[in-house]
């Protein structure tokens, strides 16, 4: 169970429930080899059409998420950069006395974690203390990144431009890896993994910005949304378990992905047909998986229109 559910948001029919969708990109929502996400367009549609909110939560950078989210028709969504670092908001997602006034982008960007300054510093300390290899995504040059990532040029400039956390290759031993964790761990650093890449990151991830984000649409409209996450890596862990919701997109990696979430649904599919069918699973067929132990039986509408598509 989720920490903010409470019996009343559990019992309020999820039919009037607002709802918040937040996705991870690579591997889930764009395919992990070609970037596509031609399979997820009808969903995109649809919950465009009924106003519910497309959140990117992803390890790439505000510099790569905001042309992305402009082609993705998600210019007027909220979007958790690196991890859980950084968070942009749209105006209608800013609140009059918390946050200053939007930047020249018309967003306001929260500084969720640390700054990369300090990363950086602390990740030079840790590879000279315990003799231990490892690349970040800074010391690559344009031309690696891009043959590791297989992102174009331009992308992989924007992927490098970091606010508050370091991607970096792993290159030792896994006794190396617990050593180097752990004198992160003492710094107040954290270390998870994704799909290519190792992440070094402040206090937050994916799971306490989704939490705040969720907070924050609380605040500003009084209500709590029913959320769903979607995600395909071991960075994803938190976020999953930080919402009603949640789908695990079969991955192209290997790595267990075993968040502690009763409401869990494991996709066939990988990438964004994955993304599609879990977003199926749960919203596809009214609100008969929103709450299946307890719902009453005037509850369960039969069909496999959206939500707020049946009436
Ligand atoms: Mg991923």
């Amino acid at each position: 169970m989720p920490q903010h559910a409470s019996r009343d948001s559990v019992t309020q029919d999820p039919a009037l429930r607002p709802r918040l969708l937040f996705t991870d990109l690579d591997g889930s929502l764009l395919d992990h080899h070609s970037y596509d996400w031609s399979p997820a367009r009808p969903w995109l549609a649809r919950l465009k059409r009924l106003g519910v909110p497309v959140i990117p939560v992803t390890s790439k950078t505000r510099s790569e998420i905001v042309p992305l989210r402009r082609a993705m028709g998600l210019a007027d969504t909220p979007f958790i950069a690196e991890n859980g670092a950084v968070a942009g908001l749209p105006p209608a997602w800013c609140h009059a006395r918390l946050d200053r006034g939007p930047g020249p982008d018309g967003l306001v960007i929260k500084t969720l974690g640390v700054d990369i300054g300090f990363i950086r510093k602390r990740l030079a300390v840790w590879r000279e203390r315990l003799d231990v290899a490892f690349t970040t995504m800074s010391e690559m040059s344009l031309e690696e990144l891009t043959d590791f990532t297989g992102l174009a040029e331009p992308e992989a400039r924007l992927a490098r431009m970091r606010e508050g956390s370091e991607p970096l290759i792993w290159a030792d031993d896994d006794d190396g890896l617990v050593a180097f964790r752990e004198g992160l761990e003492g710094d107040g650093l954290r270390l998870v993994r994704g799909g290519r890449f190792w992440h070094v990151t402040g206090e937050s991830h994916k799971g306490s910005a989704v939490s705040w984000l969720i907070e924050r649409f609380q605040a500003l409209r009084g209500s709590r949304p029913l959320s769903l996450g979607l995600g395909d890596g071991p960075n994803d862990i938190a976020m999953l378990e930080s919402v009603d919701q949640a789908v695990v997109i079969r991955g192209c990696h290997g790595l267990e992905v075993s968040p502690k979430q009763p409401a869990l649904y494991r996709s066939e599919a990988t990438g964004p047909a994955g993304w599609a069918e879990g977003v199926a699973y749960w919203w596809g067929r009214a609100d008969r998986r929103v709450i299946p132990a307890e719902a009453p039986a005037t509850h369960r509408r039969v069909g496999h229109e959206a939500p707020g598509e049946a009436a």
